[in-house]
């Protein structure tokens, strides 16, 4: 067995059957829900709802056959709209024998909003994805990855095992649900609710690879698939060198699409080759982490502390404009 020098030594974590490491490859069915939710008008615009059917309709199908052919069982995030447009989509995601798991109603921002309104569109999610195609999902994805302060102990009320939304591990872990603030954080008792997190990370996502549509989103490079699956090749064979966890996030309207799709087979068969690499869902990696972590991590929200000038407006934004004058 190699071993790297460089393991997530906050979150440390030990293999089933041997393995060394593992990976998930897991899929946002976003859909058009990510658009509607930011601008409801986006429904007007007929070629921008075609880029983005494109996912359910041409590349779903596409990746499912791509998983069949590498035997590998994938997470597929549904939010509860995308789920109600494309039922028959949903049901064969299930059919494959894969996951699915919640991300939102209508994909919502989920930036500032209270609790109350939180837990309305974690509802109204499940209830689609139960009615759609019987499912009460383990796992759940924010949208856009915002979790909020509040939204774990939502999810344990609601029975959830896992989430995958922070950014602050290369392993999975498990969290303390407790709403919990910096000033108290020695005199207050844990709740003894948690959560399993499985970290996630902006360079292994195909957003910022390919992502664009003119006037929505985009860097304004669609990158070569070459590059891409060069660079997350390097990723997982470093995870796969220190033990930890790589998780891929792909959204089928961008992924799914032809020369990317080729790209993700050969990512997969790869990673697939590894050894001791165990390529599973993410709910099998939570159930695995509840059962054998002891350890519970607290996040402790931070507040800023009062100082001379505080509440100063900062604009990061006008600052980088500001330097590239
Ligand atoms: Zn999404």
């Amino acid at each position: 067995m190699t071993t790297n020098a460089f393991p997530d030594e906050a979150h440390r974590i030990t293999w089933p059957d041997n393995f060394k490491a593992a990976a998930s490859f897991t899929f946002d069915v976003d859909a058009e829900s990510c658009t509607i939710a930011h601008d409801p008008t986006s429904t007007r615009r007929m070629s921008l709802m075609s880029h983005q059917s494109y996912g359910p309709r041409v590349a779903v199908p596409r990746l499912l056959e791509i998983l069949k052919r590498q035997e590998i069982q994938g997470t597929f995030f549904i939010p509860g709209f995308t789920a109600e447009s494309y039922p028959d989509v949903v049901r064969r995601i299930v059919d494959g024998g894969h996951e699915v798991a919640h991300h939102g109603y209508l994909h919502e921002p989920m930036q500032g909003i209270d609790a109350a309104t939180e837990a309305s569109y974690l509802d109204r999610g499940l209830e689609a994805l139960a009615n759609v195609a019987g499912v009460r999902p383990v796992g759940y994805r924010a949208p856009w990855w915002e979790l909020n302060w509040h939204s774990p102990a939502l999810l344990a009320d609601r029975g959830f095992l896992y989430d995958s939304s922070l950014l602050d591990g290369d392993a999975p872990y498990r969290m303390a649900v407790a709403q919990r603030d910096s000033r108290d954080i020695d005199s207050r008792d844990i709740d003894s609710q948690d959560i399993v997190e499985i970290p996630v990370d902006w360079a292994l996502d195909d957003w910022e690879q390919y992502a664009f549509y003119p006037g929505v989103t985009g860097s304004g490079v669609i990158e070569s698939p070459a590059k891409v699956l060069e660079m997350w090749t390097l990723e997982a064979e470093a995870h796969h060198a220190q033990g930890s966890c790589f998780v891929l996030t792909n959204h089928p309207f961008i992924s799914g699409r032809p020369s990317k799709a080729v790209a993700l087979e050969q990512l997969i068969a790869r990673v697939k080759a590894m050894e001791g690499m165990w390529v599973t869902t993410l709910e099998r990696i939570a159930e695995h982490t509840k059962a054998t972590v002891n350890e519970i991590h607290s996040h402790a929200r931070i507040e800023i502390p009062s100082y001379p000038g505080a509440g100063a407006s900062f604009e990061p934004a006008a600052l980088r404009e500001a330097a590239l004058i």
